[in-house]
């Protein structure tokens, strides 16, 4: 039976994040998908420069438009990424910890003599851990210098920063997710309802309500981080009791699959692995509800990858479909294939930068291509434990 796939995300002409992390995935394990790009930008936003054009509500509704037109809006599962919210750019958070260090501003497109800085994943939610890296040639930084500390991003500033959204292109993709829900009652919805977390992305406060509000609510799937399901839900998660009632708690929002990607629970295989938490809500055949928990570790990489959110919640789209009531099957699967891709794309990347050198963005894009044959057949390298 055709599997087809509306993948409303961003694009890049350059590597790997959005539809370009989902499309190539999906299509290999045999899914018909149709993307519309929400952003059309030259690379991430993890890079010195980036350029390009961002969709508007509008410009999403004509596109949908065409497709109903034809009577062709018929779909089994839609999927979309962070990018159709707003995004604190790192080149702001650039400069706001330049005013902290008092430092001058870089130049765009001069990295000589300036202070180059790299924001990086923080576990300390809320805020971003910044490590300053100073570069003394152009185009080539090396870590000289690094400097660690917190900023703190308050939700007015993130307005000013970087390309934001109002809530209009949100509330459009609800729209269209119930018209299709509508044509099609099987129709399931995979959302990564990203908030924060990620050093470089971080969504203004208007946008939290409608999340959970409008989008949470029409979600059958959701790969938030712990900093997202704790927003969502208003509870702290510091044990792994608090997970599984935040999760109850989500499933009571809409979702019957959550799958919380990674939290600062502390790993029974210790500090150098990630905990992750999935939850699935099962009908069964009696009319009753059961649900399933599951615990998954996976080894943590020192870098920071980007692209993985949108890769990982295509996978989990991908092996949740395959084994639609076996959760810990479909996250062994998911989990295995993120394992695989970011291991070949660390060693790339070591292997690129030399010897004691930080890989760059670009060399740590995501080897998409070469792990072709992992993505249709994983080898399973971890397992998940039934709570
Ligand atoms: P999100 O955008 O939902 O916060 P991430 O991109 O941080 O998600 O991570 C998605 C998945 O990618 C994680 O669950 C994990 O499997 C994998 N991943 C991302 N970064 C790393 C890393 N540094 N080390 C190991 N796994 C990682
Ligand atoms: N889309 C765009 C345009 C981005 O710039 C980024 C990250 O910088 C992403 C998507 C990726 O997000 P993630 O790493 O959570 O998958
Ligand atoms: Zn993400």
């Amino acid at each position: 039976m055709e599997c087809r796939v509306l993948s409303i995300q961003s694009h890049v002409v350059r590597g790997y994040v959005g539809n370009k992390s989902a499309s190539f995935p999906l299509q290999v394990m045999g899914f018909e998908v149709d993307s519309i790009n929400s952003v059309q930008f030259s690379n991430h936003t993890g890079y010195s420069h980036w350029k390009g054009q961002v969709l508007t509500a509008d410009e999403l509704h004509v596109l949908y438009e065409g497709i109903k037109l034809n009577n062709v809006n018929h779909y089994d599962y839609v999927l979309t990424d962070s990018h159709i919210s707003s995004s604190v750019q790192l080149e702001q958070c650039t400069w706001a910890l330049c005013e902290t260090l008092e430092a001058p501003r870089p130049a765009p497109g001069d990295r000589r003599g300036h202070m180059v800085i790299e924001l990086q994943v923080s576990h300390e939610h809320r805020r971003l851990r910044c490590c300053a890296l100073s570069s003394v040639l152009a185009g080539e930084t090396s870590l000289v210098h690094e400097l660690s500390f917190i900023i703190t991003l308050r939700g007015e500033e993130s307005t000013e920063m970087g390309y934001t959204r109002d809530t209009s292109f949100l509330e459009m993709v609800v729209d269209i997710v119930q018209e299709l829900k509508r044509a099609n009652p099987n129709l399931v919805y995979v959302c990564d309802p990203v908030l924060g977390d990620h050093g470089s992305m971080y969504v203004p406060q208007n946008l939290h309500p409608v999340y959970k509000n409008k989008v949470v609510p029409v979600a059958d799937i959701i790969t938030p981080n712990q900093f997202e399901a704790e927003l969502l839900t208003g509870k702290n998660i510091s044990t792994e009791k608090d997970a599984v009632e935040v999760m109850d708690l989500l499933h009571k929002m809409g979702p019957d699959t959550v799958v919380i990607t990674s939290s600062d629970l502390p790993p029974r295989l210790g500090d150098r692995f990630l905990v992750s938490l999935g939850s699935q809500r099962i009908l069964m055949p009696d009319g009753t509800r059961k649900t399933q928990r599951i615990r998954i570790e996976v080894p943590k990489v020192d870098a920071v990858f980007v692209g993985t959110g949108d890769l990982f919640a295509a996978m989990l789209l991908a092996w949740t479909h395959h084994y639609p009531t076996d959760l810990k099957t479909a996250c062994e699967k998911t989990f295995s294939v993120m394992h695989h891709v970011i291991q070949r794309t660390i060693s790339y990347a070591h292997e690129m930068a030399g010897p004691g050198r930080r890989p760059s963005p670009a060399q740590l894009e995501l080897r998409m291509v070469q792990s072709k044959a992992d993505i249709e057949d994983p080898a399973i390298v971890m397992e998940a434990t039934v709570l």
